[in-house]
């Protein structure tokens, strides 16, 4: 089977590239490296091709022949859309439009990657795939654009896919030393170089942390056994945890008190998020979570090899 995966040099996937390589299939990555790694695949029986899903001609070439094309590429972040939405749009929403088109030209499934953000002001829980989506960013716009081109072309054209929306997404592969770094990652990096856990608000904020090889798992079941639905799903278990209680659950993990940074919130952030996973268990009933403190164990391990590295290159430079 072969799979083209977009933006697989990034977190999700690269994780996913090497869960796809493992199960045996054949994987092409286009990757711009715009937050992509090479490193990411490195040891990986994998193509990759170092072009932006924006280059029509690249993008038809690489689905060319393809049985399912994953696609993940995207500029992933709110705060990034804010400073430049039409490069968000850009990317995330003509982007996934050259990609529907190549892969419905090539006969290939599409799963295509959208977001919890979609649900945006809209208060209710646990997030269900039927409410009203009241996006509040740029990002979230396109998203929810992406997600309704992709179920217009499975409506129009036959294009067989699933959407997916992504909840909080954590785990190896994650970097967490740049200005748009996901929470998780973040606490681990500023607690293992003894610095304070920075906390927008109160930290009783909630969210559905999934940890990314309950994703990736999913996301390989959905390509290797075609699963088309109709309506977006939600790629989460259901369980919302505060940030207050992953402060203290890497305490516990580290050993030590970790001391906490409050800061006032932020605009814009959403107070709880919530998944219901009622459409991913009916449609993958064999997805299981990860428990968080195995999860959360797995991303120090993770954090403390990029911070050696860090150690190293900064000795041998001195
Ligand atoms: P990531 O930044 O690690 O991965 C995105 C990848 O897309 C990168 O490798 C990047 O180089 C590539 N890319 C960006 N622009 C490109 C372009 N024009 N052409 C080709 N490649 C391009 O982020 P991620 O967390 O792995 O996100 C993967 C997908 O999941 C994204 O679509 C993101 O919006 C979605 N998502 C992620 C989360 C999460 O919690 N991580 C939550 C919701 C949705």
């Amino acid at each position: 089977m072969k799979v083209v995966v977009t933006g697989g040099a990034g977190f999700i996937g690269a994780n996913l590239c090497r869960e796809l390589a493992r199960r045996g299939a054949e994987v092409l990555v286009l990757d711009d490296l715009s937050t992509g790694r090479r490193a990411n695949l490195d040891g990986l029986d994998v193509e990759l091709r170092v072009q932006s899903v924006l280059d029509r001609d690249a993008v038809v070439y690489a689905c060319a022949g393809a049985d399912t094309v994953v696609h993940l590429a995207a500029v992933p972040s709110v705060t990034r859309s804010l400073m430049n939405p039409r490069h968000s749009h850009d990317v995330n929403v003509t982007g996934s439009l050259e990609v529907l088109e190549a892969a419905c030209a090539a006969g290939a499934h599409v799963v295509l990657a959208s977001s919890s953000s979609v649900y945006g002001r809209n208060p209710a829980l646990p997030k269900s795939e039927e409410m009203a989506c009241v996006p509040v960013s740029p990002y979230a716009s396109g998203k929810l654009a992406a997600e309704s081109y992709a179920l217009s072309f499975q409506h129009c054209f036959d294009l067989p896919c699933t959407v997916f929306r992504f909840f909080n997404v954590f785990g190896p592969l994650q970097l967490p030393d740049h200005p748009y770094a996901a929470v998780i990652p973040t606490f681990i990096w500023s607690a293992l170089r003894g610095q304070p856990l920075t906390v927008f608000g109160d930290g009783e904020q909630t969210r559905d942390f999934t940890f990314v090889d309950s994703v990736v798992g999913v996301l390989a079941d959905s390509v290797l056994r075609s699963v088309s639905c109709t309506r977006p799903v939600n790629l989460a278990f259901g369980t919302r945890t505060s940030l207050n209680d992953v402060v203290a659950l890497l305490s516990a993990l580290l050993g030590r008190k970790l001391e906490v940074a409050r800061r006032p919130q932020r605009a814009g952030d959403v107070r709880h998020s919530q998944a219901s996973g009622t459409s991913l268990r009916r449609l993958f009933p064999q997805a299981r979570p990860v428990s968080l403190e195995m999860a959360l164990s797995r991303t120090i391990e993770w954090v403390e090899r990029l911070v050696r590295t860090e150690n190293e290159a900064a000795r041998s430079s001195v």
